[in-house]
């Protein structure tokens, strides 16, 4: 078990003889006997006293005046030797507990200075329920169809969702499934939800489509394939990117699509280059010059298509324009794929070996591409019951954050607020310290937030000014038990640029 802080007197009630505690962190009010650990296992009975299973985590700014959070520990390498360096300490929601019912004080109120500025940061580790995960996977394979129906351990735990540039996405959890379905769904939505959150490798399956293996921060695996590269464009915007480069060196260029498909002679790129048309006809909905929707179904091929060959997407050259001996170069957006023919007499494409000049072309199109990733967003409602922590009147925290005065972290980690009511949360993952995630059996999930504020402002809000502890005691009550956290963040005490 890890070091741990007595939390007795925030959560704990005594019950009965038997040195039973009655643990009251969540609505479950487990009662645990002395040596066992509650239903999160986040709270134990040790020797009568509650305790925390995982220590507080605290992570140290590099240097005075310096933007980034550094882990404690690599700090401690220029450390002045002062045992207390409270300025550069930040104590992130991770350990801290959580407060149930919501009206008692979060479970630390911080006191400290930046930049001659008496600061208060409340910390606490927040019970959400109203809480899930976008997914974002950088591949232009088709996975399922959108709004199709995603699975974990055989059970209904999100969809997917709009795709967006280079990328699809996923919408998993959220209260429907955590509270709206049968038990078993949300222990499972729950489940999931925790370990993406975690950083864990978890396995989903698509209705009618993929199986997945995504992990925060790595390729995703698709249908036990790692995806490498997420594409350099649409198949328009390859043409307009590499149009120049192909000039000279080919008559026409496909770039194969799913979406939107380029035809380099008809492009405005190609027109600008002065390109003359070449007859080609391919299948598909033209959208407007030289881009054309719809040349194939999606799938796991060329460019997010089904298609395994590309020629079979040409309908036809026209004889009045087209000639033998032209040069027809075809490409996928992520330039795995590619082809290079020239027509016969009888305008018939006969592949040949690629010349040079396009095989570089087509090679940099590879380099243009990033590196496929799972990137995943937890996000969550933090405009409920948990304000009560931080103040007497909820909505002045809800307006102090919507006007910037307050800044919200998640285990350090910057949070953007969406605009509109309610304090609604987006943060990455792969920002947060590990294992910054916990869960309780209502079922919800346990997430890490900070609050920062001026004093001021919040006295102004009607904080828990009774509440507040110096920065300094804590550090000097837990820098031998707290975890300590590799994470480069903007410092959470500075207000960033763009607020
Ligand atoms: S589930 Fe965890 S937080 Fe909730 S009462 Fe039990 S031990 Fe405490």
């Amino acid at each position: 078990m890890a070091k741990t802080i007595d939390r007795t007197e925030l959560f704990g009630a005594r019950e009965g003889s038997h040195g039973i505690i009655r643990c009251d962190a969540c609505p479950v009010l487990c009662r645990i006997r002395p040596g066992r650990a509650g239903a999160c296992t986040r709270y134990a009975n040790e020797d009568g006293r509650l305790i925390r299973t995982d220590p507080l985590v605290l992570s140290e700014r590099i240097a005075h005046g310096g933007g980034d959070m550094v882990p404690f520990l690599e700090a401690e390498l220029d450390w002045n030797g002062n045992p207390v360096a409270g300025p550069d300490m930040f104590v992130t929601g991770i350990g801290a507990g959580t407060t149930y019912p919501d009206y008692k004080p979060a479970p630390f109120v911080v006191s400290s200075q930046f930049e001659g500025v008496d600061t208060v940061t409340i910390v606490s580790e927040a019970i959400f329920s109203y809480c899930g995960v976008k997914v974002k996977i950088d591949t232009d394979r088709h996975i399922g169809d959108e709004t199709a129906a995603i699975h974990a351990k055989g059970l209904h735990v999100g969809h997917i969702t709009t795709a967006e540039y280079g990328s699809q996405m996923l919408s998993l959890g959220g209260v429907r499934h955590l509270t709206g379905g049968a038990k078993k769904e949300g222990v499972v939505t729950c489940e999931t939800l925790m370990a993406l959150c975690n950083k864990e490798a978890v396995e989903l399956q698509i209705e009618d489509g993929s199986k997945l293996i995504i992990e925060a921060g790595r390729p995703p695996i698709i249908d036990g394939i790692e995806e490498r590269r997420m594409r350099v464009g649409c198949g328009s915007a390859a043409i307009g990117i590499f149009a120049q480069q192909w000039f000279g060196h080919a008559d026409e260029v496909i770039v194969l699509d799913d979406h939107i498909t380029g035809v380099l002679s008809e492009h405005q790129a190609g027109k600008v280059l002065g390109m003359k048309p070449t007859g080609i006809r391919i299948r598909g909905r033209k959208s407007t010059a030289g881009r054309y929707f719809q040349v194939a179904a999606p799938g796991h091929g060329w460019g997010g298509t089904d298609i395994t060959d590309p020629l079979s997407i040409i309908e036809t050259f026209d004889a009045r324009i087209a000639w033998p001996g032209m040069r027809l170069l075809m490409t996928s957006t992520t330039g795995e794929d590619s082809l290079y023919c020239e027509l016969d007499e009888t305008l018939t494409p006969v592949e040949m070996a690629m010349p040079d000049p396009l095989a570089q072309v087509v090679e940099r199109i590879g380099e243009n591409c990033e590196p496929s990733l799972a990137t995943v967003m937890f996000m969550a409602g933090a405009g409920g019951s948990l304000r009560a922590g931080v103040t007497d009147n909820p909505v002045k925290l809800t307006r102090s954050v919507r006007e910037r005065m307050t800044r919200v972290t998640l285990g350090g980690a910057p949070a953007y607020v969406w605009p509109g009511g309610g304090i609604t949360v987006m943060v990455d993952v792969t920002r947060m310290p590990d294992r910054a995630f916990g869960y309780v059996p209502t079922p919800a999930i346990v997430a890490p937030i900070e609050f920062t504020l001026p004093r001021n402002d919040f006295a102004d809000l009607g904080g828990h000014i009774g509440a507040i502890t110096p920065l300094s005691d804590i550090v000097a009550e837990f820098k031998d038990s707290a975890r300590h956290e590799t994470q480069r963040n903007p410092w959470p005490l500075r207000k960033q640029v763009t607020e």
